[in-house]
C-alpha cells in the first residue's frame, strides 16, 4: 500500500484567517492555528496535516524580504519530512512572496502552493476553503512515478494553478484575484484537478538537495512611466545613490518618452554603473526595444529588457541576483536568462 502524502500547512497571515475588529470594525489576523478544526474538509482526504503559525501573524502588506528569508529557512528545515508546502498568505503582497521564493528555493523537487482568500474563512461565503482544500490535494498529489505533480512554487486561487513568478494580483474585490497573463495555468480544479503537464517545469535532478539562497539586496526602485513626468522625479529615483537597479515601468512594448533630457538622465544612470531594466505596465505581451525609435533610445542608453517579467517577479530576480554578485554586468546578462520560468525564453 501507498504510504499517505503528507503536508506542512504554514499560516502566515492575510484576509483568509482575520475577523472583524469588534472596536473599529477593521479585519485583524488572529490566531487560526486550529485551521484543521475550522476545515473539517480536510480531515477526509488521506493526507497527514502538520500546521505551523507564524509570529507574528501578519497582513501581507508587511512583508519584508526578512520574512521570505524566514519562510526558506523553514521549508529548508522541515523539507525532508513533508511531500509538499502550502502557505497561507495575504493575497496584497502573495505574488511577491511567491516570485522571491521561487528565485531563493534551488533544486526544487516538491511542490510550494501560496493560497489565500478574498473573504475570511469564518464568513458563510467564503473562497478561503475550496482554495485551502485544492492546494493541499495538489500539494499531496503524486504523478504515476511517484514524484511530486508540481515542483514549482505556484499560487491557487479561485480554481486555477498559477506559475508563481508569473502571478500578478489583478482585482481586490473578485474572487478571481489573480492572473497569469503570460502563461498557462498549470492546474485548473474542476470536478478533478486538471493538470497541465507541458506547462510544470520538471527538475534536472530529483536528487539534488534543496539549497537555499537567502542573501538579498534590496536596492531597487521602480520607476513608472507617465505623461507629465518630471525630470526631477526621474533623476532622484534613477540616480539616487542608494539605489543600484531600477525597474523602468514602461508603455507597450517597451516605449518612454523620447525627450533630450529624460535620455540624458537614463545614459547617466547607466554610465554610473546602475542596472536599468525596461518593464511593460501591460498586463500581457513583451518588451521589444526595436520596434519603436523610443524604444530603441532605452536600449542605447543602457536598458535592459525583462522581456514579458511581471513587475513582482523582477523586483525579486533584482533582490536575489544582486544578493548573489557585486557585479552588475553579471547580473545584466542572468536578468535575460529564463531561471526559474518566469519569462518566455
Ligand atoms: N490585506 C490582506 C493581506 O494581504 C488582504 C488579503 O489577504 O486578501 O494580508
Amino acid at each position: 500500500m501507498k504510504e499517505a502524502s503528507s503536508v506542512l500547512l504554514i499560516y502566515t497571515g492575510g484576509t483568509i484567517g482575520m475577523r472583524q475588529d469588534p472596536v473599529d470594525g477593521t479585519l485583524k489576523p488572529f490566531d487560526f492555528s486550529q485551521i484543521l478544526a475550522e476545515v473539517p474538509e480536510l480531515g477526509k482526504f488521506a493526507v497527514k496535516i502538520d500546521v505551523h503559525t507564524f509570529d507574528p501573524l501578519i497582513d501581507s502588506s508587511d512583508v519584508e524580504p526578512s520574512f521570505w528569508q524566514s519562510l526558506v529557512t523553514l521549508i529548508k528545515d522541515r523539507y525532508d519530512r513533508y511531500d509538499g508546502f502550502v502557505v497561507l498568505h495575504g493575497t496584497d503582497t502573495m505574488a511577491y512572496s511567491a516570485s522571491a521564493l521561487s528565485f531563493m528555493l534551488e533544486n526544487l523537487t516538491k511542490p510550494v502552493i501560496f493560497t489565500g482568500s478574498q473573504l475570511p474563512i469564518g464568513i458563510p461565503r467564503t473562497d478561503g476553503k475550496e482554495n485551502l482544500v485544492s492546494s493541499v490535494e495538489i500539494a499531496a498529489a503524486r504523478d504515476e512515478d511517484g514524484h511530486p505533480m508540481v515542483p514549482e512554487v505556484c499560487i491557487f486561487f479561485d480554481s486555477k494553478l498559477l506559475r508563481g513568478n508569473r502571478s500578478t494580483k489583478v482585482s481586490s474585490d473578485e474572487f478571481r484575484a489573480f492572473r497569469s497573463p503570460g502563461y498557462p495555468s498549470l492546474a485548473e480544479a474542476g470536478i478533478n484537478i486538471k493538470y497541465n503537464r507541458q506547462a510544470i517545469l520538471r527538475p534536472l535532478s530529483w536528487d539534488s538537495p534543496l539549497k537555499v539562497s537567502t542573501a538579498l539586496d534590496t536596492r531597487v526602485s521602480i520607476l513608472k512611466i507617465h505623461p507629465g513626468i518630471t525630470p526631477q522625479v526621474v533623476r532622484n529615483i534613477l540616480c539616487g545613490s542608494e539605489t543600484r537597479a531600477v525597474i523602468i515601468e514602461t508603455y507597450g512594448s517597451g516605449n518612454a518618452l523620447s525627450k533630450e533630457w529624460f535620455l540624458d538622465i537614463v545614459s547617466e544612470a547607466s554610465s554610473k554603473g546602475k542596472i536599468l531594466v525596461n518593464v511593460t505596465q501591460c498586463l500581457s505581451g513583451t518588451v521589444n526595444m526595436d520596434l519603436y525609435a523610443t524604444g530603441k533610445a532605452l536600449q542605447k542608453a543602457g536598458v535592459v529588457s525583462g522581456t514579458d517579467i511581471t513587475t513582482e517577479s523582477a523586483l525579486a530576480k533584482l533582490f536575489h541576483l544582486m544578493g548573489v554578485s557585486e557585479d552588475n554586468e553579471w547580473v545584466k546578462k542572468r536578468l535575460g536568462e529564463n531561471l526559474k520560468g518566469e519569462i518566455s525564453k
